[in-house]
């Protein structure tokens, strides 16, 4: 029998111990250090982090979406998964896992139309966990639709020189090198006229105009950047991939992140849950605990199956990916757990905010980032929309019209065929009687 929910003893050992170790030791740099992630380590925090890693290191759970040819366990998306729930609850914890977007998603597409030179230089310190990096494809005018994008990139000798703006670029504060998405053929379709660039962050004309800031942000503790891209000049050998390709790679960078915020979310979700759960059996209104209102079980019920379905699509779909080793192939699939995870995030979150009352709406509950997070997942990586556009299609390509005005399940005429099937059947019956 294939189909199996359980997971194998020795892997279930390595997330036991993940679990426990997200839950001791690094939910605390959630609490100390928030929004400190992506900053460089401090004398400060290098030596609580660096041992945290090794540890990491030492369970074999680092960078476990990368293969073992780049310094991965190659455990698969269906682990990592399983693994990815669990360090959703905490902001720290993919980087000490080696884990953490857009990080993953440049790694992977270095590796893949990389040449030597540039994983020497871009790639290895990514992976060793020294330096961040950052993925600059919005601009201010249009995100959604990069047939609108108009940030050029011409040569000039062994030069490109890119001009133009870019917006909300993650992590362009701390990063070491920013992976810039430009027109090189304005003549031909978008789709084969935008190539991708390796463009080192202290590069001259390189002008960060401002960061910004997320709703549960303050104003300086921005991380996505509107860049001005001024007559920035970098060297022939920084194409990343052949001219023309910006879509080919950027369709293989954002496969994966997909399907890892839904991963994560499934953590978020749990913990909101769990929260949900405890607060109804703790708090008690008009003679009863919330948990013995009938509206409250609606909303756990509710919660509840919604989260069973989504994690099982999201693991399936983490499966089909081991599978078929072709996002192409799970498009429909990514596509739809894409627009489900704000969705799942929203419901439950809300439920559970709500059932905590005044408590629920203050800062003193985590609840603002689980609530931030959900404009920021139906929009990062292209909007609910474009996604359900895709799902619907991929869903419509196993289907036909119907032959003639009648659909092929209306009822008189299949009524038609099944009495003349039977006749033909009774007559065999009586011919052979
Ligand atoms: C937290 C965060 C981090 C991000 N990080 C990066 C990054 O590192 N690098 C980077 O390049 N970009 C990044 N982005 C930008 C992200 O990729 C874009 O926001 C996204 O592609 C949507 O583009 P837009 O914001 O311009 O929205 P628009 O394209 O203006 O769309 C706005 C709205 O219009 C509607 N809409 C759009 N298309 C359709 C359609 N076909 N049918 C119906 N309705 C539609 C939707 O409601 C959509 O939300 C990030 C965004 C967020 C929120």
């Amino acid at each position: 029998m294939a189909w199996d929910f359980t997971t194998e003893p020795e892997f279930q050992e390595k997330l036991d111990w993940a679990k426990e170790f997200v839950t001791e030791r690094v939910e605390p740099l959630d609490l100390l250090y928030p929004h400190r992630q992506f900053y460089p380590l401090d004398d400060e925090l290098r030596p609580i982090v660096d041992p945290m890693k090794q540890a990491v290191r030492d369970h074999g759970l680092w960078a476990c979406h990368l293969g073992p040819d780049l310094g991965g366990e190659g455990y698969g998306q269906l682990k990592l998964a399983l693994l990815n729930e669990i360090l959703g609850v905490s902001s720290w914890a993919p980087i000490v896992f080696g884990t953490q977007a857009p990080d993953t998603g440049n790694a992977e597409i270095i590796a893949h139309y990389g040449t030597d030179e540039q994983k020497k230089k871009y790639l290895q310190p990514l992976l060793n966990g020294e330096v961040f990096s950052c993925y600059s494809m919005t601009e201010p005018q249009g995100g959604s639709d990069p047939r609108l994008f108009t940030t050029r990139a011409e040569r000039d000798g062994d030069e490109w020189v890119i001009n133009g703006w870019k917006y909300f670029s993650s992590n362009a504060r701390t990063a070491r090198f920013i992976i810039v998405m430009a027109v090189t053929n304005p003549d031909i379709s978008p789709y084969k006229g935008m190539s991708m660039f390796l463009v080192p962050t202290d590069t001259p004309g390189l002008d960060v105009e401002r960061h910004i800031g997320l709703l549960n942000e303050h104003r300086d503790e921005g991380m996505h950047a509107l860049i001005h891209y001024n007559n920035v000049r970098v060297p022939a050998e920084n194409l990343l991939g052949g001219e023309g390709d910006a879509f080919v790679i950027a369709q293989t960078r954002l496969g994966g992140g997909r399907v890892h915020h839904a991963m994560r979310t499934v953590g978020i979700c749990q913990r909101a849950m769990d929260m949900m759960c405890e607060r109804a059996l703790s708090r008690e209104t008009q003679g009863g605990i919330l948990a013995e209102k009938q509206m409250v079980q609606s909303d756990i019920a509710d919660s509840y199956a919604e989260l069973m379905q989504f994690r099982l699509l999201v693991l399936y779909t983490a499966w089909q990916i081991d599978r078929y080793k072709d996002y192409r192939r799970v498009r429909k699939d990514i596509a739809t757990i894409k627009f489900l995870t704000p969705k799942v995030l929203h419901d439950i979150v809300w439920r559970s905010m709500h059932i905590h009352g005044a408590l629920g709406a203050s800062n003193e509950m985590p609840f603002g980032s689980m609530w931030a997070a959900v404009p920021i997942m139906a929009t990062a990586d292209g909007p609910s929309e474009v996604h359900k556009v895709t799902a619907a299609r991929e869903v419509l390509k196993a289907y036909q019209p119907s032959p003639d005005l009648w659909p092929t399940e209306f009822v008189p005429r299949r009524r038609e065929e099944a009495k003349a099937k039977l006749a033909a059947r009774l007559e065999h019956s009586i011919a052979n009687a």
